[in-house]
């Protein structure tokens, strides 16, 4: 297996290339290290070499690891299906829940952010897919959904997140990709403040060029970072 430095190098080039195809600025891409399942100490080895940003689908998991890894400055994001009454922990451990899909989960994030005296920055899952295994709003749900949620207070709606079909063909995920950041864009007409809407969280492993052409702000990469997942 080769080294998670070496890995971190060989994506930041294709970030770097990504970038440069679509004229943007890589400044405006951030990679999220996708940790499930992958033990501390390569997680550590990817922190030392430059990884800023964690992303954990588990909070019991995300827990064990924040603590083991507590030495090192690093921030956590929440990128799996959050449960209502995992909201106050979930609060507690993560900089950002990407995984905002409904409202009962909105409400129970608001009431654990106002009563910590925060406000918690989330993004809103939409499934572009209309996949019924996957979590998120469908695009037609997304505007009224935002307007519902812009009005808690303890949340900071940040922009918008979307985990597409699986296809081994990126070019067939890209209509996926460009449809989140159209409703991105339609969403930052509706607001008094869009420079406060502007991340899209899109892309992994094997489809993040694609994604980042199509105006990906935080890429989540799991495999091509650390490994193969080693799944019982
Ligand atoms: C596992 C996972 C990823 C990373 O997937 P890779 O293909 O390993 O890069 C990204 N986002 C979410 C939500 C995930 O669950």
């Amino acid at each position: 297996m080769s080294s998670v430095a070496e890995n971190l190098l060989k994506i930041n080039r294709q970030i770097r290339a990504a970038c440069s195809r679509a004229g943007r600025d890589a400044a405006g891409v951030s990679l999220i290290g996708v940790t499930k399942t992958v033990p501390v100490n390569r997680i550590r080895e990817g922190i030392e070499a430059g990884i800023k940003i964690l992303g954990e689908n588990y909070v019991q998991e995300a827990l064990h690891k924040t603590q083991a890894l507590s030495d090192l400055a690093v921030s956590w994001h929440f990128i799996g299906h959050l449960q209502s009454n995992k909201a106050k922990v979930a609060l507690e451990a993560f900089a950002c829940i990407q995984t905002l899909d409904r409202e009962s989960l909105a409400r129970e994030l608001n009431r654990a952010a106002l009563k910590a005296g925060k406000r918690i920055p989330v993004l809103i899952q939409v499934n572009t897919g209309y996949e019924e295994s996957k979590s998120g709003l469908a695009p037609e749900a997304l505007f009224p959904f935002f307007e519902r949620v812009s009005s808690l207070e303890g949340l900071e709606t940040r922009g918008l997140m979307a985990l597409p079909p699986y296809c081994d063909d990126p070019e067939e995920v890209r209509p996926h990709f460009s449809q989140l950041r159209e409703l991105l864009d339609r969403l930052r007409d509706r607001t008094p403040r869009p420079e406060m809407l502007s991340e899209l969280s899109m892309g992994m492993s094997h489809d993040f060029e694609t994604a980042i052409e199509e105006g990906a702000t935080m890429i989540r990469i799991g495999t091509a970072l650390f490994g193969t997942r080693i799944t019982s």
